[in-house]
């Protein structure tokens, strides 16, 4: 059997560890400056431990709290939406829109204005720009500010994406991005919240480190968290920022070579950029398939896939379909059920060689 091809490996080199990390106190904050520098100064970014400890910061930071309401994509992986329940408050779902799969701007003014008319208007919106490509972002900042609702932009799978020239994760009252394992670029477990200054990157990093007032004993007057990056993983973190721009490049290649791999087939629908303001990372290239007219299903690609040892997944799961998130209440039609129903993610790592891409080929083509 040939070796497994994976859906989303990134290469790590170890090459230019430091050998006195232990003394050097600055790795985090040379991170967080190749970061802010990503964003072209214009950001604070603080280094944590994860994505999901980013989202769960900047609901904070934005005042959600027990049974508040914050209105979120349903199409997405559950780590968007679990932090609004460690804060006790209630997540409302919202379906998505056919052309970026991501958050429908109707449906989210829709579902603004009935929780408003039933006296509780929502906290925080949580948008994603899934798989990479970016959302309909104007569409949802005039929503938010139309509205006066803090947005929160979860770009963990978009790093390096842009809409209308300007970085994801730049848009929202908060980013966050995610160095997890899978994502564009990695440290092993980590993640980032963009904030719009400094006092705010500074209450983050206060409450990431256990909420430390400042004395000379320990002294504490919040509930604080141990969410902050480690310095060994921070080290990691700057020398894979300055591998983005390759990464995302080999990510776009991959989709490239998908869709010279499926041309011509009729039934296979690929996620796209909808016109040149956006650019999609291609984090993951994914395909739905419309098994009447491609005359095989998503489970046959998958399964003949795994028969030659690569991996391939279905879409996430929507939330609002989860059984951990069924009695949320949810805004839609069956846009992102569908796209469940029928879709695919493909191999799409950064480390995929040649070989690896003809027996990908070669395997597809036995199905075509
Ligand atoms: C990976 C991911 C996260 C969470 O990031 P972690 O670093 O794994 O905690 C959040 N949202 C989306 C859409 C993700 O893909």
């Amino acid at each position: 059997m040939p070796n497994r091809i994976f859906l989303s490996n990134s290469e790590i080199s170890l090459n230019s560890f430091s050998e006195n990390l232990m003394d050097n106190n600055d790795a985090i904050l040379t991170f967080e400056e190749s970061i802010e520098s990503y964003f072209e100064n214009e950001k604070k970014v603080a280094a944590l431990n994860s994505g999901t400890s980013a989202i769960h910061l900047a609901l904070i930071l934005s005042g959600v709290k027990s049974d508040d309401e914050v209105l979120c994509q349903s199409f997405t992986y559950v780590a968007t939406a679990n932090p609004i329940r460690y804060q006790n408050a209630n997540p409302v779902f919202i379906d998505s829109e056919k052309d970026t799969w991501n958050i429908s701007p109707e449906y989210l003014e829709i579902a603004i204005k009935d929780r408003i008319l039933k006296g509780k208007k929502p906290k925080a919106i949580i948008f994603v720009h899934l798989y990479g490509m970016p959302s309909k972002i104007d569409e949802i900042v005039k929503i938010a500010r139309k509205y006066k609702i803090t947005l929160i932009e979860d770009a963990a799978e978009a790093l390096g994406a842009e809409y209308k020239g300007k970085k994801c994760g730049s848009f929202g009252d908060f980013g966050i991005i995610s160095f997890n394992n899978n994502k564009i670029i990695s440290t092993f477990g980590g993640g980032a919240l963009i904030c719009n200054n400094q006092k705010e990157k500074d209450k983050a990093v206060f409450l990431a480190t256990q909420a430390r007032d400042k004395a000379s004993h320990y002294q504490h007057s919040e509930i604080g968290f141990n969410y902050r990056i480690s310095k060994v993983l921070a080290q990691i973190g700057s020398t894979q920022m300055l591998k983005l721009h390759g990464n995302i490049a080999l990510r776009r290649a991959n989709n490239q070579f998908y869709l010279d791999l499926f041309k011509g087939i009729k039934g296979i629908t690929f996620l796209k950029e909808p016109n040149d303001h956006y650019l999609s990372n291609h984090w993951l290239t994914c395909i739905l398939i419309n098994e009447r007219i491609a005359g095989f299903t998503r489970e046959d690609l998958i399964s003949q896939l795994e028969e030659d040892n690569i991996e391939s997944r279905p879409l996430w799961k929507p939330l609002h379909s989860q059984p951990v998130f069924t009695k949320y209440k949810y805004y839609g039609g069956n846009i992102s059920d569908g796209l469940f129903k029928t879709g695919l993610c493909l191999p799409s790592g950064s480390n995929l060689k040649q070989n690896d891409f003809e027996r990908i080929a070669r395997s597809i083509k036995k199905l075509l």
